[in-house]
């Protein structure tokens, strides 16, 4: 297997082999720039980009002969000093590209995601992955909570409100980047037919690019004394301008991928707010790495730390390329890599028929087919050592307890896993916002306790929840629950804390 390509991050994203930086924020000797957003532009040397993204540096930001320009062509592959370079559509805005690397001398390959999506939009190209076996990617929504509705349906919410607004009498004012959104919400209003008025630099940064795009609305340029009876669109910074205050008719709308976090509305200060963005979600990031299949992956960009935990679980070698991360060093020397429940051997799980249950609940968590769920369940029952336990197997299957509460709140559990491993409040919070979920958070957290595994039974487990209900403080109960985790294995404990 031939080496990786070493990648380093001095100040920016560097492969010191190629002596390429990756969208550096300073001007450098040479440098790929994978769009023609401004925090990606920067004058270097040498600058290798798609054609469109040529075209909006000279026309937007002015940029002339002072470097020169290297067009790369979409998917073709360009030789260049021993590598083979090859442009990919990244789906981000239009001409946004992927960069993807290969050695010569050995094959090896790298992708480098820039900004992307997977999601189709309507004023840019589809975004293509290829296979590497690095790569950086962006992870700007890296946890669980960002998963976007389609883009259907929340572009049908954005034309309700600006219509019900219209209706109302009123002046429906979207907030978009000049770049991207904006083009984006014009390709979504030129079915509506509502007539539109935008602010002078979405109107400057349509034009540049308007030959490039479909069909779009009849657009003029933002003139408050004809305002009424339009659909307004400004960058979200001016969002809050004299402009825009003079006009007291209007409701405002932020159209964010951020939109998902609690209390946006009130953050950004606007009426509505809708999920509508230019980066991958969630499910879209984990897709683009059992994809692309590398056997390392960096991170840059957003909940780096997080994600990167997250893929390890998922079996992948993964790290934050933007910071040093010591929960991140921390987590890996204790596991270094994480497999999922389905490839846990019988030691993870511990011996006993509450071990037994819980590898059971894996596995049914694991497989999507119902029948095979009822095949591995029946297969637990009929493998109980003792008939009593079978209500107990049911009971616990379906989520039960007992017919009387436990009062034993995440707040409590939350205690007897820090008290029981060697993680503070602040990595015990990092893992959990992590993880969206209690289970994987107990299993993350009880992987650093030191643990002492005894065989552990369904009656075992019964029994405890009777003591629970029992206990006369807070304390006992936190008590109870440590000792009965301590002698778990961590991969068991996670299906007791779920419970
Ligand atoms: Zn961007």
């Amino acid at each position: 297997m031939s080496p990786l390509i070493e990648v380093t991050h001095p100040r920016g994203i560097y492969l010191p082999e190629a002596d390429l930086w990756l969208d550096p924020h300073f001007g450098g000797k040479r440098a790929f720039i994978s769009h023609a957003h401004s925090d990606h532009v920067a004058r270097h040397e040498m600058t290798f980009c798609s054609e469109v993204t040529r075209d909006l540096m000279k026309t937007r930001y002015g940029y002339k002969s002072e470097g020169e320009m290297r067009v790369l062509p979409m998917r073709e592959v360009v030789e260049w000093e021993g590598w083979e370079l090859r442009l990919l559509p990244a789906g981000h805005i239009i001409g946004s590209a992927m960069l993807h690397l290969t050695r010569k001398a050995d094959g090896a390959t790298l992708l480098y995601t820039g900004d992307y999506k997977l999601r189709q939009g309507l004023s840019s190209e589809r975004c293509e992955l290829l296979h590497a076996d690095t790569l950086i990617m962006e992870c700007t929504f890296g946890l669980p909570q960002f998963t976007f509705p389609p883009t259907a349906q929340v572009v049908a919410q954005v034309l309700k409100f600006a219509q019900e607004t219209l209706e109302d009498g009123g002046i429906p004012v979207l907030l978009g980047y000049s770049l991207g959104k904006a083009q984006e919400i014009l390709c979504a209003l030129a079915e509506a037919g509502h007539p539109v008025m935008v602010h002078k630099s979405i109107w400057d940064m349509t034009r540049a690019v308007a030959p490039l795009l479909g069909k779009l609305p009849d657009y003029r340029l933002f003139d408050a004394a004809l305002a009424a009876g339009h659909v307004l669109l400004f960058p979200p910074s001016n969002g809050r301008s004299i402009a825009i205050k003079k006009l007291k008719v209007c409701r405002t709308a932020m159209l964010t991928g951020w939109a998902l976090q609690p209390g946006a509305r009130f953050r950004y200060q606007v009426d509505e707010i809708f999920p509508l963005s230019d980066h991958a979600d969630y499910p879209e990031l984990i897709e683009t790495v059992e994809e692309v299949k590398p056997r390392r992956v960096w991170l840059v960009h957003g909940s780096t730390r997080e994600f990167a935990a997250d893929l390890r679980l998922r079996g992948f070698e993964a790290w934050t390329l933007e910071k040093a991360d010591q929960l991140e060093l921390t987590l890996q020397s204790a596991s270094p890599v994480v497999r999922p429940a389905l490839e846990k051997s019988a030691d993870d799980w511990g011996e006993g028929s509450f071990a037994q249950w819980a590898a059971a609940c894996a596995q049914t968590a694991e497989v999507a087919s119902r029948l095979k769920k009822v095949e591995v369940l029946a297969g637990l029952l009929k493998s109980l050592p003792s008939e009593d336990e079978l209500p107990l197997a049911a009971r616990f299957s379906s989520g039960s307890t007992g017919d009387t509460p436990l009062n034993t709140g995440w707040s409590l559990l939350k205690r007897a896993l820090i008290e029981l491993s060697a993680v503070n409040e602040v990595e015990y919070r990092t893992i959990s916002r992590s993880q969206a979920d209690t289970g994987r958070t107990a299993f993350l957290v009880l992987q650093r306790a030191a643990l002492s595994p005894t065989p552990c039974s369904l009656s075992n487990v019964a029994a405890l929840f009777d003591q629970l209900r029992k206990a006369g403080s807070q304390m006992e109960r936190v008590t109870l629950i440590k000792t009965r985790l301590q002698h778990l294995t961590a991969a068991a404990g996670s299906w007791l804390v779920r419970l």
